[in-house]
């Protein structure tokens, strides 16, 4: 699986957390706490499957078990390198590499430029593990029937098989639905519509595989209960994905069509010492919706935020000036009236504020963007 940072998610900061753990070919590789309990948690459920294919005691039993499931979490690594690989010669920036609960992710940070390079690096991932469980089948064909090394190599195998045939389904986030996106894309000419159409197919194979996890009565190998989690698990991370997904295809048909200037609130004037109380009662006078501070030599100095005003008590206002309130003004909180589409929505996550003030080329400002009203434009427009 591989993931990129949707749109909708930009105006939330990306969840962190983890264990570093080196670098795959320059991209850090970050462990979270959850992929360790899945590797206890998976040790835990094969002895058994193990102790009935091979003659081992109790105790090497968890150690075979141990042994396959890192070997697992091998493979699934190279799977991710050959995404980065890939990603990086096409010249996409990769973030970094997650080893977390349902497995590994890339955060590929760039949007691919063409459906071919989209198709890329999402088909080099299942052909890689596919080539592993190849490989692993053929050194398995080495060792003696119902040896440790045959049975390690032959359930490395069928795991690498199993990957990359759940990985090629196509919806995402799953590599299939990357290229299904690609593909649509390519045939199309939409971006979007490729995007949108495997996101909802994302969610078919997500309920596909909950009801998978629900009815299937008996797994033939392993830990039935920890096999049911673990789908169940995995259901629910495609779900919340491939939803993802719908919500950046919409969300990337709106933003073309975002504008500065119908976002603009009105704003007033003011100078740093007025008492809030009074630079509220203006505003309202005339209608502005924002407050803007200027020194002495009627320079910007600072914003204030709606949201402060309102959880100022009333009674407060009056015993208060305006500077108490106001956010100095940095550079990236003054933006240009002409901002549309993707650079409006890339100058908002650079400087991350409630509001911004609004200034033309020649200074004069034009009033305030309010983020809340960039947030209710995206969900105007369906984006939740
Ligand atoms: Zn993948």
């Amino acid at each position: 699986m591989s993931q990129e940072g949707p749109p909708a998610e930009r105006l939330t900061p990306r969840m962190a957390g983890g264990i570093s753990a080196g670098r795959i070919f320059g991209v850090p590789l970050v462990v979270t706490p959850t992929w360790l309990l899945l590797v206890v948690l998976a040790t835990l459920a094969m002895p058994s499957f193990i102790r009935d294919n091979v003659h081992v005691s109790t105790a090497a039993s968890y150690a075979v078990a141990l042994v396959l499931v890192l070997l697992v979490y091998g493979a699934v690594l190279v799977h991710e390198a050959s995404h980065v690989l890939v990603a990086k010669a096409l010249g996409l920036r990769v973030g970094r590499v997650v080893l977390q609960f349902l497995g590994a992710q890339s955060e590929v940070l760039d949007e691919p430029p063409t459906p071919a390079a989209e198709y890329l690096v999402a088909s080099v991932g299942p052909l890689t593990s596919v080539l592993l469980a190849g490989i692993a089948a053929a050194i398995g064909a080495q060792f003696p029937h119902h040896s440790v090394g045959w049975l390690l190599a032959e359930a490395t195998a069928a795991i690498n098989g199993v990957v990359a045939a759940f990985n090629l389904l196509p919806g995402m986030p799953l590599d299939g639905g990357r290229m299904l996106r690609a593909l649509l894309w390519h045939l199309t000419h939409d971006k979007l519509r490729g995007l949108l159409v495997a996101g909802w197919i994302g969610r078919l194979v997500a309920a596909g595989t909950f009801g998978y996890a629900m009815l299937a009565p008996k797994f033939e190998t392993g830990n039935a209960s920890f096999a049911t989690l673990y789908l169940f698990f995995v259901a629910v991370f495609i779900w919340v994905n491939a939803s993802l997904a719908i919500a950046q295809a919409r969300v990337g048909a709106v933003i073309p069509r975002l504008e500065m200037n119908s976002l603009i609130r009105p704003a007033l004037t003011v100078e740093a010492q007025l008492p809030l109380a009074e630079a509220v009662r203006r505003a309202r006078a005339i209608g502005a919706r924002a407050l803007v501070v200027v020194d002495s030599r009627d320079r910007w100095s600072g914003i204030v935020s709606e949201a402060a005003v309102q959880a100022t008590p009333p009674e407060r206002q009056p015993w208060m000036s305006v500077s108490d309130l106001a956010r100095p003004v940095e550079s990236g909180l003054v933006l240009s009236p002409t901002l549309t589409g993707e650079d409006l929505m890339t100058a908002v996550q650079q400087t991350p504020a409630t509001e911004y003030l609004v200034a033309g080329a020649d200074g004069n400002l034009k009033g305030v963007l309010a983020r809340a009203d960039l947030v209710a434009a995206l969900r105007a427009a369906g984006v939740r």
